[in-house]
């Protein structure tokens, strides 16, 4: 179990006992206790200090108007690739605002479980990126890769839309030595009218609404047949835990559906 509250000015106080409760009425266990990514910034200051040590790492004046007035197209979503300012040397006469590391020129492939082979040029996607933010805080990247080989996490089961982001973490790894997992990347939950699901949409929260108590068997059986399992069999009135433990030994990755959609109906 690991909490994901490193943009600390960002964290809604109890979120994190919020989810943790909800996963535990669902029936989900963990080992040992939570890591908090708020407590462990020793960790990846060594991690910084390593990378800075091999010289991957150099200090940024850009500001986000200074790299937009600057860069070509933004790719994809709201990704703007950095186009290198500062890569030899930064204006003397400027702050540094943040640090970035050096990506190669070189693709990055990696085999998903569900999407298959998937292929990225860092240079091309996003370029140098950002390791220690201008506010000081950590980068996502960094501490996702830090944490996870701290964790000796293995196997990475996540949403789809971080799948853009696995280039990047499999490049972090690599400078810092650490084995890569193997990734399973999930179709997302979307709106029914196509857009994606975020923070920003109020009812999100899976428990708000339902009695997980009482429910809580037939979100699991719904949200198994979202995976594209056959629940045919599931008892939904059973407790959670069973049905998690049968679910387990049926489990087949191959059913997943490669495609986000809505999940269509109320309980
Ligand atoms: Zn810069």
């Amino acid at each position: 179990m690991r909490i994901d509250d490193l943009d600390t000015p960002r964290v809604i106080p109890g979120m994190a006992d919020d989810i943790m409760g909800t996963l535990e009425q669902l029936g989900f266990e963990w080992d040992g206790v939570p890591l908090w990514q708020s407590r462990r910034g020793e960790a990846y200051a060594d991690a910084l200090e390593r990378l800075d040590r091999n010289d991957h790492l150099y200090p940024c004046c850009c500001s986000r108007a200074d790299i937009a007035r600057i860069a070509t197209a933004p790719h994809g979503e709201d990704e703007i690739v950095y186009p290198g300012t500062c890569s030899h040397g930064k204006d003397p006469s400027r702050e540094a605002r943040s640090i970035r590391v050096r990506v190669p020129s070189e693709e990055i492939s990696f085999d998903d479980v569900v999407t298959g082979r998937v292929t990225q040029r860092l240079a091309d996607c996003c370029g140098d990126f950002v390791v220690r933010r201008a506010d000081d805080l950590f980068a996502y990247h960094l501490a996702t890769v830090v944490d996870d080989a701290d964790s000796l996490v293995n196997q990475v089961v996540r949403g789809a839309d971080l799948i853009t982001s696995t280039g990047r973490q499999i490049f972090l790894q690599t400078l810092l030595g650490y084995d890569r997992p193997s990734y399973v990347h999930l179709p997302l939950v979307i709106a029914p009218c196509g857009s994606k699901l975020s923070k920003r949409d109020s009812a999100v929260s899976i428990a708000a609404g339902i009695n997980l108590e009482l429910d809580g068997g037939i979100l699991l059986t719904r949200a198994l047949a979202f995976l594209g399992q056959d629940v045919s069999a599931v008892d939904q009135a059973a407790p959670p835990k069973e049905i998690l433990s049968a679910a387990l030994l049926s489990f087949d990755t191959e059913l997943i559906p490669k495609c986000n959609s809505p999940f269509v109906g109320a309980l």
